[in-house]
Protein backbone atom coordinates (compact mmCIF):
# COMPACT_ATOMS: atom_id res chain seq x y z
CA UNK A 1 0.00 0.00 0.00
CA UNK A 2 1.46 3.25 -0.66
CA UNK A 3 2.16 5.96 2.16
CA UNK A 4 3.70 8.99 1.05
CA UNK A 5 2.61 12.38 1.63
CA UNK A 6 0.98 12.84 -1.90
CA UNK A 7 -1.27 9.75 -1.35
CA UNK A 8 -2.16 10.72 2.08
CA UNK A 9 -3.21 14.12 0.53
CA UNK A 10 -5.36 12.89 -2.03
CA UNK A 11 -6.59 10.04 -0.06
CA UNK A 12 -7.94 13.28 2.27
CA UNK A 13 -8.74 15.74 -0.36
CA UNK A 14 -11.54 12.56 -1.38
CA UNK A 15 -12.37 11.82 2.53
CA UNK A 16 -15.84 12.31 3.64
CA UNK A 17 -14.46 11.56 7.01
CA UNK A 18 -11.76 13.92 6.92
CA UNK A 19 -11.95 16.04 10.33
CA UNK A 20 -8.87 18.46 10.66
CA UNK A 21 -6.45 17.95 14.10
CA UNK A 22 -6.12 21.54 15.80
CA UNK A 23 -2.91 20.65 17.26
CA UNK A 24 -1.68 20.15 14.15
CA UNK A 25 -0.30 23.52 14.15
CA UNK A 26 -0.90 25.18 10.73
CA UNK A 27 -4.24 27.15 11.66
CA UNK A 28 -6.26 24.49 9.75
CA UNK A 29 -8.75 23.72 12.30
CA UNK A 30 -10.21 27.19 11.94
CA UNK A 31 -12.39 28.25 9.42
CA UNK A 32 -11.51 31.41 8.25
CA UNK A 33 -8.14 29.86 7.36
CA UNK A 34 -8.33 30.42 3.38
CA UNK A 35 -5.23 28.00 2.87
CA UNK A 36 -7.25 25.33 4.38
CA UNK A 37 -6.86 22.67 1.55
CA UNK A 38 -3.27 23.07 1.83
CA UNK A 39 -2.76 20.73 4.49
CA UNK A 40 -5.26 18.52 4.07
CA UNK A 41 -3.86 15.54 4.49
CA UNK A 42 -4.35 12.32 6.42
CA UNK A 43 -1.42 13.20 8.98
CA UNK A 44 -3.57 16.37 10.23
CA UNK A 45 -6.37 14.01 10.25
CA UNK A 46 -8.00 13.68 13.70
CA UNK A 47 -8.88 10.02 12.80
CA UNK A 48 -4.95 9.36 11.84
CA UNK A 49 -3.70 7.58 14.81
CA UNK A 50 -0.22 7.36 16.65
CA UNK A 51 0.62 4.20 14.74
CA UNK A 52 0.10 5.97 11.19
CA UNK A 53 -3.53 4.18 10.35
CA UNK A 54 -6.22 5.64 10.11
CA UNK A 55 -8.66 4.66 12.83
CA UNK A 56 -11.87 4.40 10.72
CA UNK A 57 -10.14 1.96 8.15
CA UNK A 58 -10.92 4.34 5.27
CA UNK A 59 -7.57 4.70 3.81
CA UNK A 60 -7.07 1.98 1.82
CA UNK A 61 -10.92 1.40 1.09
CA UNK A 62 -10.11 5.36 -0.64
CA UNK A 63 -7.57 4.60 -2.40
CA UNK A 64 -9.17 1.47 -4.06
CA UNK A 65 -12.13 3.31 -4.94
CA UNK A 66 -10.38 6.43 -6.80
CA UNK A 67 -7.39 4.28 -7.77
CA UNK A 68 -4.86 6.35 -6.22
S1 LIG B 1 -7.08 9.44 8.30
FE1 LIG B 1 -8.84 8.28 7.62
S2 LIG B 1 -10.59 9.56 8.09
FE2 LIG B 1 -8.80 10.86 8.10
S3 LIG B 1 -8.65 11.70 6.03
FE3 LIG B 1 -7.36 9.87 6.12
S4 LIG B 1 -8.66 8.23 5.39
FE4 LIG B 1 -10.00 9.93 5.96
Amino acid sequence: MRKDAQTMKQVAERCTRYSADESCGCGCGSASNSTKSDCVTCQTCKHYNRENVCDLDLYEEIMKNHNL
